[in-house]
């Protein structure tokens, strides 16, 4: 910490007031969402998971998470429901895996701890989908236990406290922010200090150039007016993106969608419009194409449309199903980029009258 501090106050006195001063600005100034308003382990723990890949503005603006806690309300409520209601209730923020841990976790919590959700984070690490930043967030936000919680925003905001020069994404960097953030964790106020760590990079302390003049903690921070302060944290070479491309079957009969299974561990329970390989496709009319982005790659969807000869053959050599595409609710859990080409699809059709 600053230079200077050290002569006058022990080193235990600088950070108790480190934390009060980030605990009092949140108090002030920290936003208010609804599973700041609880303590209620579930809740947090379905708002940490949707939160995992997804804006706060998707998870809150567009209703996901009012949905899924009106749906699915307990740990009981979820362990109970049908695979196919809950990436229902999923639909459009992605990486389902979430989903699926989180029912899994459900279900060990009902199963295993009668319904209780453990309090310690060795404990907590255990359930599906949970990792060390999730078990503290859930231990710290849920149990007020003295758990570290490192994520992106924590690790800007630590990495430039520190001046740390260092990748943070390798095992030596990610030591470094884990026992940091230990280090500094407080025993009381830990709900509050948790949330203000994240707050703070996420208000002030931002990627690219941060809000210093803003910042409660600037006087005990080593790297504010420095160079490169923006680059922090520093992160090893990216991996590229592969571009690929797709090529699927729209088939439609007196309002009916003909759709299919998904297979592969990621998209497993899903289902798609029906692919085909692109040497197939030269004869075929292309109806549209549009990318979409998934893990590191970025694929290009190619949507086409069979000549009307060949439709009823093609349905009935693949195994699939059909749905009716203008009733939403009836259309079974969809990848969001075939949602997506359904609606230009039948966008499209209503142009053309
Ligand atoms: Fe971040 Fe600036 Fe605050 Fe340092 S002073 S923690 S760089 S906002």
């Amino acid at each position: 910490m600053a230079a200077g501090y050290e002569a006058v106050f022990s080193k235990e006195d600088i950070l108790f007031r480190f934390q009060s001063t980030l605990c009092d600005w949140f108090d002030k100034s920290g936003k208010d969402y609804p599973w700041r308003q609880t303590s209620d382990p579930y809740a947090i723990l379905v708002s940490e998971l949707m939160l995992q890949q997804t804006q706060i503005a998707t998870v809150l603006g567009r209703g996901y998470y009012g949905r899924w806690m009106a749906q699915f309300g307990n740990w009981e409520a979820l362990a109970q429901a049908k695979e196919e209601d809950i990436l229902k209730a999923w639909e459009g923020l992605g990486y389902y895996n979430r989903a699926r841990n989180l029912q899994k976790t459900a279900i060990r919590i009902c199963d295993d701890y009668g319904g209780v959700c453990p309090r310690d984070t060795e404990s907590l690490e255990r359930l599906p989908g949970v990792g060390r930043y999730t078990a503290g967030a859930v231990a710290s936000f849920a149990f007020g236990v003295q758990a570290p919680i490192v994520d992106g925003n924590v690790a800007r905001v630590l990495s430039r406290l520190f001046d740390y020069r260092k990748p943070v994404d390798t095992a030596f960097g990610q030591n470094f922010l884990w026992a940091t953030a230990a280090r500094m964790t407080p025993g009381e106020r830990v709900r509050s200090y948790n949330s203000a760590i994240m707050e703070l990079g996420q208000q002030v302390c931002t990627k690219g150039v941060p809000d210093c003049g803003e910042c409660p903690v600037a006087i005990w921070c080593l790297s504010k007016g420095n160079e490169g302060l923006e680059a922090l944290p520093l992160k090893k070479a990216k991996v590229a993106i592969t571009k690929k491309s797709e090529s699927v079957i729209i088939l439609t009969h007196e309002g009916r969608v003909f759709l299919e299974r998904e297979s592969g561990r990621r998209r497993n329970g899903l289902w798609k419009l029906p692919e085909i390989p692109s040497s197939e496709t030269e004869d075929l009319e292309e109806l549209m194409s549009f990318d979409y982005a998934i893990t590191r790659f970025k694929v290009t969807l190619k949507v086409f449309e069979l000549p009307s000869a060949i439709r009823g053959k093609f349905a009935a050599d693949r195994e699939g199903k059909w749905y009716n595409f203008n009733d939403e609710a009836s259309l079974p859990p969809l990848g969001s980029p075939y949602r997506k080409a359904i609606q230009k699809y039948q966008n499209i059709r209503n142009d053309l009258g």
